[in-house]
């Protein structure tokens, strides 16, 4: 068995120490004589292992007590739905930042169900910022405030909890939450899928501050709505019991690693060490301003585009793969998340050495 370096987006790579964990337990879950994937979730094994990931997870991230986690499926693009049926409570107009294809995507869905407003865009500099906050024009009245808190695409990045006054702010951190810590209590509610730095795809985390829950809109769907939801300790509809329990085998791993402080140092340091050789060369280019540049997604550009496909078909030789940018904006996507070994940034840093001295 060869594994190898997973720069994918999402899905993405999963700690290997995890992979080790599910297969040891695949067949026979500590004496069950089953496997998780077969087990009711409302039998009291999978609620040990249901509250035991909830826990870890409120721990990793300081999680306050007037907050719920919910465990829910629809990814984060029925989110985009679910936010505002639940958040619009009686008033009509959202305010979204506008820092590329997520923020966008988020932006089109809520406008099916209230009035969604760009208060602020980078889209005149191709996504390559975040706005500044001093630029951003918010309605007081406004139901929430929407931000991507890392563009998964474009690979831009908020390293700054915005304040927004009393309005509470909705961020969408499907690909960084638990790379850093967060200051959860700064936000009204925070969302994402699991497949990118989480565990696998099929769960949705929402973290909801407890005076949000409870006014959705009549024609939200039970499965949707917050307080069904929390009331049920997210076990209204059965959940994605397997990808729970993944998910709480990677929250351990977290833990033990150090924390989510621990997180943000390694990340740093992996992104460093991409981004030093890119400000290095004028073989690549980074599109993404320096100071909004993300820890978890990481896209370049080859000088000569026409070099793409050599250089895709080099890293896949040696096992760098899924580095090929989103159809959006081309080039070379490296997803960094925290499953990602250093050693994976300093062989693709080489191959990347390697092919500018062939081809400069
Ligand atoms: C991947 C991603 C999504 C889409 O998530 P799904 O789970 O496919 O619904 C939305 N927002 C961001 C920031 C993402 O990275």
């Amino acid at each position: 068995m060869s594994r190898v370096f997973n720069f994918s987006a999402g899905p993405a790579a999963l700690p290997e120490p995890v992979l080790r964990q599910c297969a040891a337990e695949m067949l026979d879950w500590h004496g069950s004589g089953m496997s998780v994937m077969e087990m009711s979730h409302r039998g009291p094994q999978f609620i040990a292992i249901a509250q035991e990931a909830e826990a870890l997870l409120r721990e990793l991230l300081a999680v306050p007590a007037n907050y719920k986690v919910l465990f829910m499926q629809g990814g984060a693009i029925g989110e985009n739905a679910i936010v505002p049926m639940n958040l619009l409570r009686g008033k009509t107009r959202i305010d979204f930042v506008d820092t590329g294809a997520w923020s966008q995507k988020s932006l089109q869905e809520a406008g099916k169900y209230g009035e969604a407003h760009v208060a602020a865009s980078s889209a005149a500099t191709g996504y390559d910022r975040v706005p500044p906050r001093a630029d951003w024009q918010l309605d007081p009245d406004a139901a929430y405030v929407h931000i991507c808190a890392n563009e998964t695409i474009g690979g831009v990045e908020y390293f700054f909890d915005p304040d927004v006054g009393a309005v509470p702010l909705v961020a969408d951190m499907s690909s960084n939450l638990l790379s850093r810590p967060v200051d959860v209590s700064k936000y009204g509610l925070i969302y994402g899928g699991a497949q990118k730095n989480i565990g696998p795809s099929g769960l949705t985390i929402v973290i909801v501050r407890d005076d949000l829950i409870g006014q959705a809109l009549p024609c939200t769907p039970s499965a949707f709505d917050y307080k069904t939801v929390a009331d049920a300790e997210s076990m209204y509809n059965t959940p994605p019991t397997w990808a729970i329990y993944v998910a709480g085998l990677v929250f351990r791993w977290i833990k033990d690693r150090g924390g989510l402080q621990a997180m943000e140092a390694h990340n740093r340091a992996k992104a460093a060490v991409l981004y030093d050789y890119l400000d290095a060369t004028d073989f690549y280019r980074s599109p993404v301003q320096r100071d909004c540049r993300s820890l978890m997604n990481v896209p370049f550009h080859l000088k000569d585009k026409a070099l793409d496909a050599a250089f895709l078909k080099g890293a896949e030789a040696r096992g760098l793969v899924q580095l090929k940018g989103h159809r959006v904006v081309g080039g070379m996507r490296a997803s960094i998340y925290n499953a990602m070994p250093i050693e994976g940034v300093h062989a693709l840093v080489d191959w990347m050495q390697a092919f500018e001295r062939e081809h400069r």
